[in-house]
């Protein structure tokens, strides 16, 4: 089996996949196989052997009749494997894997790790990651990873009745319990209502609600972020994550949180820049 060197570049960003993995392995949001990641590492890939003929290829054809976003031929990312558990990309070669999408399109030659090749394929949701990517890449944004996980206090508040509906005073209710949840999650939280894992409803959903915001929720279900490497992503749904975790103790503690006052968030905006 042919595998590719990576350079240090590429090694560390594997390195905070790992990292983060591991976080949140930590916080209970990654039961079994549960999340996954990914991260476009084209611009820091480097030189190609000149030809790919040797290593595993799938075509997309041949397992379904989502195609990659054409904009996507030659990208190259590091993705978690599906079946795979978030807690073993400690070993990322076994957990994950590196890709590069045809220059058609159409499917991928695996470059390096996948652990039951020729058998191992990436995420299920894979398709979807690179959709948002591209899409954050045609934005200007600097980003280049997504993360999706169940991060437990933000999935209990999008069961919420009065909240799972009104992302705006789902983001307040967040925003209100600490300074650092408005600044660090400026743009808020944008909620996709409850539909089908790995649905293309569920796909553009996701993309329309990080165009406009921070971290998107899957009402009860989950959270997906992106950001320019795998802990600045997990950071958009840790730091949202400790709104919810604070507010939802108030209302287990039997009180309605008085909440950091409007005013005092707005001087917050202004003084940030947010
Ligand atoms: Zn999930």
């Amino acid at each position: 089996m042919t595998q590719i060197f990576l350079n240090e570049a590429v090694k560390r960003e594997i390195d905070k996949v790992s990292e983060a993995a591991q976080y949140l392995w930590q916080r209970e949001w990654a039961e079994r196989n549960g999340g996954n990641i990914s991260v476009d590492v084209t611009e820091i890939f480097g030189e190609l052997p000149p030809s790919l003929d040797s290593f595993p290829h799938c075509k997309l054809s041949m397992v379904g009749d989502d195609q990659f976003p054409k904009e996507s031929a030659g990208h190259i990312f590091f993705v978690k494997g599906t079946g795979e558990r978030i807690r073993e990309l400690d070993q990322p070669q076994l957990a994950g894997c590196i890709l590069r999408i045809d220059d058609d399109a159409q499917g991928y030659h695996i470059l390096w790790g996948g652990r039951d090749l020729p058998d191992y394929a990436p995420t299920s949701e894979f398709i979807s990651h690179v959709e948002i990517i591209m899409q954050k890449q045609q934005a200007g944004s600097a980003d280049r990873c997504v993360v999706h996980t169940h991060p437990i206090e933000l999935i209990a508040l999008s069961h919420h009745p009065k909240y799972a509906h009104d992302e705006e005073l789902y983001t307040h209710v967040c925003w209100q319990m600490i300074p650092e949840v408005r600044a660090f999650v400026p743009r808020g939280i944008g909620i996709v209502p409850y539909c089908m894992p790995g649905s293309k409803t569920m796909a553009d959903g996701t993309k329309e609600k990080l165009a406009k915001h921070d971290v998107a929720i899957w009402e009860k279900h989950g959270a997906v972020a992106t950001g320019v490497d795998a802990l600045t992503a997990f950071d958009f749904i840790d730091v949202a994550n400790k709104g919810a975790k604070l507010f939802l103790m108030c209302l287990a503690s039997g009180y309605e949180p008085e909440g950091v006052s409007k005013q005092a968030m707005h001087e917050l905006k202004e003084t940030f820049g947010l």
